[in-house]
């Protein structure tokens, strides 16, 4: 899946949703730099950064991590100069009208992390997939492979990485 591809969907969804002038600002870009973060969204540069790594999860969750981003752009740009949440209600209208139904929390992919520096270890108690951090999540975090599989994407508290000892 070629990132210009991905560019062309973002184009045209952004422009079926009444977001034409961010249409002609989106980029999409895969980045070997990330670690374990599936997608993340720049307002200003209207850049959207995919992790590569999103590859082996198939093309799905590559469609769902690119709208989840799309979304982000797209409750921006609506939203003007008002400061809104990261994940707040304009997010969760754009989500909806891209066609994300339910609010995907499921943010991060279940990777681990080769550094030292992560010391935070997070394991998902259904598949056992372990998740390390550098710094702690900020909030409640589920495994996007398990929500994926059994909930539809959406995050449910039984996949919720659990905080456990480092070995
Ligand atoms: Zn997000
Ligand atoms: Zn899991």
């Amino acid at each position: 899946m070629t990132a210009a591809a991905l560019e062309e969907t973002a184009r045209r969804l952004l422009g079926e949703i009444g977001c034409e002038a961010l249409a002609g600002q989106v980029r999409v870009r895969w980045n070997n730099r990330m670690r374990s973060t599936a997608g993340t969204a720049h307002g200003q540069s209207a850049l959207i950064s995919l992790n590569p790594k999103l590859l082996a999860f198939g093309p799905d969750e590559i469609d769902r991590t690119l709208r989840h981003e799309i979304a982000h752009l797209a409750a921006r740009f609506r939203a003007g100069r008002r400061r809104i949440a990261p994940h707040g209600a304009e997010w969760k209208r754009a989500c909806h009208d891209l066609g994300l139904g339910a609010e995907p929390r499921c943010h991060d992919l279940p990777l681990p992390r080769r550094r030292l520096a992560a010391r935070h270890l997070y394991r998902c108690l259904e598949c056992r997939a372990e998740v390390r951090r550098v710094r702690p999540f900020p909030r409640k975090v589920a495994c996007l492979s398990c929500c994926r599989r059994f909930n539809g994407g959406r995050y449910h508290d039984r996949f919720r990485l659990v905080k456990t000892d480092l070995p």
